[in-house]
């Protein structure tokens, strides 16, 4: 096995990393190679991607959910969850904002909904989106397992982006972690529809999840590269206090520096093994540390998705405990990020698509 010195030579010399080479990056727990690691992954995002952020402005549209996973606080059997809708019009407001705000795109996030009332709805919105914004404002959906009609009919209204993260590449892990009508093989056929329909596909995994090893993340990062993936969102699991696996973590404060750690290496190895790709610094980073998404920035991250949310509906999309930002609105979230983001001597790309590169290489 490569010393973690030899594994950096050897990304200086243009080299490709084994697998082995991958598990020596994920398992550092030296402070100064970490940090070594983070800025070898910015050095190559900037080469690649340059030190522009792109911003996704997330609407969550609905907590209504089709599915149970164990780890979701929006899971259908989280009875203490109240469930809502926003009403076309609060969307439509919302997607007018990011476009008068100059966000290149937003994202259309929900629980998983695939009845006809709902697909036709999403259907039709997309197309008002398209038209208020001159077709300009760029449309990533995140709405889970659909038909391949449905995701058809998506695409053909607008949509050009897709996110549908496989939460874990290990079909036994995923299987611990769904009910057994969660099916992985389903997940799969989903990302491949996507693929041959023409999105740009994202996916991307929990981290840190109860059982998972770092070989499960080293084969994460081989299947992002096998599906060829053109956007990765990943980030830290964290627990949420209604849900089954919360069990499994009883103590997670404890943990939360080490999940914090574990996901920027991720991201880091994962700039350095796919170079061209989009990736996000999620929002669940920042609730493990204040200024965790800057973090994910510099460890070779180059996307950020402002919640764009109404302030009314943020604190019934939680996915997890302690969710930045519930008490927030659009415009101080803005106001927060360009702070946050000219810190680190970044700019935002504003009134751009920001299109994976490496989707835009294949085309
Ligand atoms: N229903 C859609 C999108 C909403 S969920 C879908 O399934 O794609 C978006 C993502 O939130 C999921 O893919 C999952 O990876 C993440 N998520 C859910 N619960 C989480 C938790 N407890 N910790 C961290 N991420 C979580």
């Amino acid at each position: 096995m490569n010393t973690f010195a030899e594994i950096l030579k050897s990304i200086d010399g243009g080299g490709t990393l084994t697998s082995d080479d991958l598990k020596v990056l994920l398992s550092l727990t030296n402070k100064t190679q970490m940090q070594d690691l983070f800025e070898k992954a910015y050095e190559i995002k900037t080469d690649n991607v340059g030190k522009v952020v792109y911003f996704r402005g997330i609407i969550e549209l609905s907590n209504i959910c089709e599915k149970d996973c164990y780890y979701c606080g929006i899971r259908k059997s989280n009875k203490s969850q109240e469930r809502y809708m926003m009403e076309e019009e609060e969307i439509l407001k919302a997607s007018e904002w990011a476009f008068q705000n100059n966000y290149g795109s937003i994202v259309l996030q929900s629980g998983e909904v695939t009845s006809r009332t709902f697909t036709s709805f999403i259907e039709k919105l997309i197309k008002k989106i398209r038209k208020l914004s001159d077709g300009k404002l760029g449309i990533t959906l995140s709405l889970g397992e659909q038909t391949k009609d449905t995701y058809r009919r998506w695409l053909q209204a607008g949509a050009h982006r897709y996110l549908l993260r496989i939460e874990s590449s290990n079909e036994k892990l995923y299987r611990k972690l769904h009910p057994g009508d969660h099916v992985y093989s389903v997940r799969l056929k989903c990302l491949e529809y996507l693929k041959k329909l023409g999105y740009q596909v994202g996916t991307g995994v929990m981290i840190g999840l109860p059982f998972q090893t770092i070989d499960d993340l080293v084969n994460d990062i081989l299947f992002f590269k096998k599906i060829d993936a053109d956007m990765i969102g990943m980030g830290p699991y964290v627990v949420h206090k209604e849900t089954p696996l919360a069990d499994s973590l009883p103590d997670f404060d404890s943990i939360k520096n080490y999940q914090l750690n574990l996901s920027l290496k991720m991201i880091a190895a994962t700039r350095i093994y796919l170079k061209d790709v989009n990736i996000a610094s999620t929002t669940a980073l920042q609730s493990l540390n204040p200024t965790g998404r800057e973090m994910g920035l510099l460890a070779g991250a180059n996307i950020i998705m402002p919640n764009i949310t109404e302030t009314k509906y943020r604190a019934s999309y939680q996915l997890y405990d302690n969710k930045p930002c519930l008490d927030e609105n659009s415009s101080m979230c803005r106001s927060c990020l360009e702070k946050r983001i000219s810190s680190i001597g970044e700019t935002i790309g504003y009134g751009e698509w920001g299109d994976s590169r490496h989707f835009k290489k294949k085309k």
